[in-house]
């Protein structure tokens, strides 16, 4: 039996999770769900699965919460405090937060030494060098969500990276991958949501269409696996079977190919070191016939080049990425820029942040709400 905690169980990852686990029950026993602020739909899910803890993370719902689960035993938590106590209740948590605001829990569930299995790849951006240390202290293990990051460590199988020449993460280019730029700079939230290949939450489904996605992994490949930026390669695949790379030292290349169904990497950590049913259609390669590559264009996807230069600048400037990418993303969402003012926006933070990297999760949170509050101010000049 291994006992997990899923924070973010209602979002796109959380999901799938669920699904995993519900179809397992010999295997897991739940100890904690958390959402951000749907009641109704984390109760259900809490009763399901019969949750020891349920964490609503929008403190003015706890009493919404509470009546929702009355007659079980579950506990009902609200805040910061019950999500980094949910984050420590299991064995294994899936952290599928979405954004920074997953990165105090995630570090609870680091520090006390658990196995992580990680989505939230924007708490790894921001902090990934105290993350790091603080998981070679306490003994955590952090294994890979993060379909690209999965592949490679399933490529990887356990032999060190003196063996590898380079890391190479494929990418689908999104759902404007051949849009130019002037037709890229008038696309709507809707369109920039949909994305061709794999059905997920709506902040990285932009940023999958900006291709930010890619350069968050490319930071986040470098924290997992200890390649310089020089080391990683990104290349364009537009049908995501192929779902990353690994170059070894004599020239042999090893892949990891599959449908794009979220369930096989969740369900690979989940059974880590072993492996579970998950459901995900057979990948049939007759059907598939072809697999095409392109390389990543750097004007029309300035996104790229973007996070590149904050990795070799290193220090705070990932976290400035991201904060300013998570700010500008919610404007875009929300009508309030256009689609190109997000590269803009991020870039326009790195020119005009450069900090160490603070060496508390406190001090680190304030500075990502300096950058959030310094992007805020920006968006009226830019209005849509
Ligand atoms: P989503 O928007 O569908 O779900 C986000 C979850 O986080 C929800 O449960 C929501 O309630 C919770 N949440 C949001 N804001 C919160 C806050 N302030 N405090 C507490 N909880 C909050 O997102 P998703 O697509 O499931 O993505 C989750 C994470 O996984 C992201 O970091 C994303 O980059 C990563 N990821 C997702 C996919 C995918 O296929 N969806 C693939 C790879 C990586
Ligand atoms: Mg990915």
């Amino acid at each position: 039996m291994r006992r997990i905690a899923i924070l973010g169980a209602t979002g796109s990852i959380g999901r799938s999770t669920l699904d995993l686990v519900e179809a397992a029950p010999e295997r897991f026993e739940v100890t904690a769900l958390t959402a951000a602020s749907n009641v109704d739909q984390l109760a259900a899910d809490a009763r399901r699965t019969n949750a020891r803890l349920a964490v609503i993370a929008d403190d003015n719902r706890l009493d919404a919460l509470r009546t929702a689960l009355a007659g079980t035993d579950i506990e009902a938590a609200a805040g910061e405090q019950a999500l980094a106590e949910a984050a420590v209740s299991g064995d294994l948590v899936v952290a599928a937060i979405v954004g920074t605001a997953g990165l105090a829990p995630v570090m609870a569930a680091v520090r006390a030494g658990r196995t992580i299995g990680l989505a939230n790849k924007e708490a790894l951006v921001s902090a990934g060098a105290l993350m790091l240390d603080e998981a070679r202290r306490s003994g955590a293990t952090m294994l890979p969500i993060d379909s690209e990051h999965n592949a490679i460590f399933q490529c990887l199988a356990g032999q060190d990276s003196e063996q590898v020449s380079r890391l190479i993460l494929t990418a689908s280019g999104g759902p404007f991958r051949t849009f130019s730029l002037d037709q890229m700079a008038r696309v709507s939230p809707a369109e920039a949501v949909a994305h061709p290949n794999w059905s997920m939450g709506a902040k990285i489904s932009v940023d999958s269409a900006t291709m930010m996605n890619k350069g968050l992994e490319l930071i986040e490949a470098h924290h997992l696996f200890g390649l310089p930026e020089t080391r990683i390669d990104i290349l364009v695949h537009p049908q995501s079977v192929i779902h990353s790379l690994v170059e070894y030292a004599d020239g042999s290349l090893l892949a990891q190919l599959g449908s794009p169904d979220m369930r096989v990497p969740i369900g690979h950590v989940l059974a880590w070191p072993k492996r579970m049913k998950t459901g995900a259609r057979r990948l049939d390669l007759l059907e598939v016939a072809r697999l095409d590559f392109e390389a990543p264009d750097p004007v029309r996807f300035p996104a790229l080049r973007l996070a590149r230069a904050a990795l070799r600048d290193g220090e705070a400037a990932p976290l400035t990425l991201n904060a300013a990418n998570e700010v500008a993303v919610e404007a875009f969402l929300a009508g309030a820029i256009h689609f190109s003012d997000i590269a803009r926006l991020v870039e326009d933070a790195l020119i005009r942040m450069s900090q160490p990297l603070p060496r508390t999760i406190p001090d680190v949170l304030a500075l990502d709400a300096e950058v959030r509050e310094r992007t805020r101010l920006r968006l009226p000049e830019l209005a849509a």
